[in-house]
């Protein structure tokens, strides 16, 4: 080893919602564990609505009373609207008994230091501006990375590497090279936040996200403070390139919503437009010698349904559990579990698409399954479980565009004990 090589038992490649749970599990088990973090926080990052599932994984992670405290904004709901008067909600009150009723709305910055806090609290080790290379191996086996910060490149090894970069993708995009994209073709997001909103101008309920759709796309409102609220409109990359400017693309899809432009009345743009592309993508590649993937570094789809973060904070929380399991099919059920939960909200986004992004029609397409209580856990992260028949809907849709072939993993990592039996 030379001078700049250290050695951990845990390497985590990203401080995101993934990053973070991983190394906070794997922390409060007394393990060594390093994170490497490229930027330094708070950093912004988009993907500000949660979802009601991901509240008991952050209590989980001992952050939910700081994230209580922090002022975000509570959600309890969703609302579908069109280009017309037409609109629907699912309304997470309806859940049914023993599953937490709301959530928040956050600004990333602020939410992601909480967590990256938490991990370190717990005794990880964290070093932001650390940006990861190259991945090391040994004999077919991720042993370690390299890495530059402050100017100068480091090597450290590792027993175990768990890959949390998000979009980056270190091991599934850099090193592996195994991403595919989905037959349905890419996505991409133009926003922007606005600042001086009045909630009473929303002819909906307070603190529900807003999703509009359209023929080209749809637009997202979240309210991430009292009085800022972040709109984005997503498209495809060709309908974007077609457009005089982003500008002016943004300004025509949001044109088409008037519930959401309704509720921005007397706003004004706090930011500039920006872009986000590449975020349809997924790999098979999710576990392998000496290494695991959690959160977006594995798959990422369309962001309508803001299941990310949850995604995001489950899988990193059984990234680590996985990996500290050593019995030998421990990382195959990791794979299954990670592939069945990022699967299930791609199906139910294909179904949404197919239903001509109607809500309505969705669950008139799950028929009797169809009832408020299971469709609003199916939205609230239900994508696990047996017990659900509108999980099971979306679970059963034939497979278009993600994983190979893979064994279900079934059972609610969230709420274990309220499973029912299922005849
Ligand atoms: C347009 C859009 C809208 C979205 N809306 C929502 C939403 O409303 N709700 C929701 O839940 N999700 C949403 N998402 C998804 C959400 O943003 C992600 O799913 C979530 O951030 C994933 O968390 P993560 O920890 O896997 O990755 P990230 O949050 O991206 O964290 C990865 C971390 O790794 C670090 N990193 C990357 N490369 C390296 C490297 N080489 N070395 C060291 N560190 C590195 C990054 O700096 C970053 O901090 C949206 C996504 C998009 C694109």
């Amino acid at each position: 080893m030379g001078p700049d090589t250290t050695e951990t038992d845990y390497l985590v490649i990203g401080g995101g919602p993934a990053g973070s749970a991983a190394a906070s599990v794997l922390a409060q088990a007394g393990q060594d564990v390093l994170v490497l973090e490229k930027e330094h926080f708070p950093r912004f990052h988009i993907g500000e609505s949660l979802l009601t599932y991901a509240m008991p994984v952050l209590d989980r992670l001992g952050v939910l009373e700081e994230v209580s405290a922090a002022g975000f904004v509570v959600k309890a709901g969703a609302e579908f609207c069109r280009t017309d008067a037409e609109f629907s909600r699912v309304d997470f009150t309806e859940q049914g008994g023993g599953r937490v009723a709301q959530t928040f709305q956050v600004e990333r910055s602020a939410f992601d230091e909480i967590l990256l806090g938490a991990a370190r609290r717990r005794g990880a080790s964290v070093l932001e501006g650390a940006h990861v290379r190259r991945v090391l191996t040994e004999d077919g086996r991720v042993a370690g990375v390299t890495y530059s910060r402050g100017g100068t490149s480091h090597e450290v090894r590792a027993r175990f590497v768990i890959d949390a970069s998000g979009r980056s993708g270190v091991i599934t995009s850099g090193h592996l090279r195994s991403r595919s994209r989905p037959a349905r073709g890419s996505a991409v997001a133009v926003y922007r936040h606005f600042g001086g909103v009045d909630e009473r101008h929303n002819p909906g309920v307070e603190g529900d996200i807003q999703v509009g759709t359209h023929d080209d796309g749809w637009v997202w409102a979240i309210p991430i403070r009292a009085d800022v609220i972040s709109v984005g409109v997503v498209t495809t990359p060709e309908t974007l390139r077609a457009a005089d400017s982003r500008q002016q693309l943004f300004d025509t899809h949001l044109a088409r919503i008037p519930r959401v432009v309704e509720r921005l009345r007397g706003a004004e743009p706090l930011t500039e437009v920006q872009v986000e592309g590449d975020f349809t993508y997924y790999s098979d590649d999710i576990t392998g010698p000496g290494y695991a993937v959690a959160g977006d570094a594995g798959a990422f789809t369309n962001p309508i349904f803001s299941a990310g973060v949850y995604l995001a904070l489950v899988t990193g929380v059984r990234a680590a559990e996985a990996a500290m399991a050593e019995h030998p099919t421990a990382m195959a059920e990791y794979a299954d579990f990670y592939k069945t939960g990022y699967d299930t909200y791609a199906k139910l986004v294909d179904i949404f698409y197919d239903a001509d992004r109607r809500i309505g029609r969705v669950f008139r397409g799950a028929g009797a399954a169809a009832t408020p209580e299971f469709a609003s856990r199916l939205f609230g992260g239900d994508f696990w479980s047996e017990d659900n028949p509108m999980t099971r809907y979306a679970r059963e849709q034939p497979a278009e565009h993600t994983f190979t072939a893979y064994s279900t993993s079934l059972g609610c990592p969230v709420y274990p004990e309220l499973a029912e039996p299922v005849s």
